[in-house]
């Protein structure tokens, strides 16, 4: 089968002939549709030092995907060959306090399909049963193949209620439009999203923003005005990792406001804790998907109306996976992705 496979001190990576995995007991065998490109690929395709001390290389790489079963494990009931299916990024441990627990979003012995352990750019892959999802039928294939993502921007987006509020979500990448679409469809006031990237604030607009914000261009006191608040945000979404987008955070949230912050910042920066004390904030980290209770809203969102597709932007055969790194790695593209049909 086709593999883009990550070798070791190399950038890019190589569209390679590899064997087709075989399925353990309790694994099940996925044909893959379609694949979307995420920041993290770009961090592996650049080979930076983040993936060379984290990616066990040589290793086929990918995370988001869609797929239909192709074979089950002999172990494997409840789910039959044909469904349509994606799977769940983070593989736990099943044996940490976590874990047990039933909280396996909070194992801290995960391991990354695509990351750590073999992914799913490629024409197969075999996941073990308790991460696979069912997709509610007749899901286009392309939407399935963003559940990743898009569960980030529901997790976030659901970690506080939002009906009736005012929302800022700093950052219009792929997750915060999502997370925008979400939050609109939960009946937030405003909806108001900032970026310093104006292609991507469009897509935002398309995607239920109330109001979009180039913070290059103007500031977010000014924006409140416009729309008649007087207090400041009442939840507050960092989906960019930017300590600039923090400070606009800070600067504009209600006392008392909920905060949830799933932006991975580059490096360690200071925030003004004064504010966080005085203000009476609560800071919320936000790491995956709740499994699989995230999924699980993410199907009925779809189900009821809820439109991601303005947010895939572009779609490339496998052939041209190159051309589509470049792509995603550019200002001016949402969620790209690779087709293998
Ligand atoms: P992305 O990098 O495509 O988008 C981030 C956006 O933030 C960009 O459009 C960028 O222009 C914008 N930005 C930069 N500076 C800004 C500022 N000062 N104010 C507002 N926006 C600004 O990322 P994405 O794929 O949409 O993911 C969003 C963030 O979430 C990234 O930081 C990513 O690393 C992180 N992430 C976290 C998890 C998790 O589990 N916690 C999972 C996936 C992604
Ligand atoms: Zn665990």
């Amino acid at each position: 089968m086709r593999a883009l496979v990550k070798h070791p001190d190399e950038k890019g990576l190589r569209l390679s002939e590899i064997a087709v995995p075989e399925p353990g007991p309790d694994e099940v065998l996925i044909r893959v549709h379609a694949t979307g490109i995420c920041g993290t690929d770009l961090h592996i395709f650049d080979w930076d030092s983040w993936a060379s001390e984290n990616v066990p290389a040589p290793m086929t790489v990918g995370h988001e995907f869609s797929g239909t079963i192709e074979a089950l494990g002999s172990s494997v009931s409840g789910f039959e060959t044909g469904e349509l299916v994606g799977a769940e990024g983070h593989v736990v441990c099943d044996v940490c306090r976590n874990c047990l627990a039933g909280r396996r979003h909070l194992c801290s012995g995960t391991r990354g399909i695509g990351v750590t352990i073999p992914g799913a750019f490629a024409d197969y892959i075999v996941v073990s049963k308790s991460n696979v999802w069912r997709h509610t039928p007749g899901i286009a294939a392309d939407i399935a193949a963003i559940f990743d993502p898009f569960g980030n921007a529901v997790h976030t987006a659901l970690k506080f209620p939002v009906l009736g509020e005012d929302v800022l979500i700093t950052g219009a990448g792929p997750i915060g439009v999502m997370a925008a679409a979400v939050v609109a469809h939960a009946g937030a006031r405003n909806t108001v999203v900032t970026d310093i990237n104006p292609y991507r604030l469009a897509i935002a607009e398309t995607m239920g923003a109330t109001r979009t914000v180039d913070r290059r261009h103007l500031d977010l006191k000014t924006v409140q005005r416009e729309l008649g608040m007087h207090e400041g945000f009442d939840v507050a979404l960092e989906m960019s990792g930017s300590p600039a987008a923090y400070a606009d955070i800070l600067e504009n949230t209600i006392h008392g406001a909920n905060v949830a912050l799933l932006g991975i910042p580059g490096e360690s920066f200071p925030i003004d804790w004064s504010v966080v004390i005085f203000n009476m904030l609560t800071l919320k980290g936000i790491y995956g998907r709740q499994m699989f209770d995230t999924w699980y809203k993410m199907n009925v969102f779809i189900e009821s109306g809820l439109d991601l597709s303005p947010v895939i932007t572009h779609r490339f055969d496998v052939s041209e996976y190159e051309e589509a790194f470049a792509v995603a790695g550019s200002d001016e593209s949402g969620k790209v992705l690779i087709i293998w049909d």
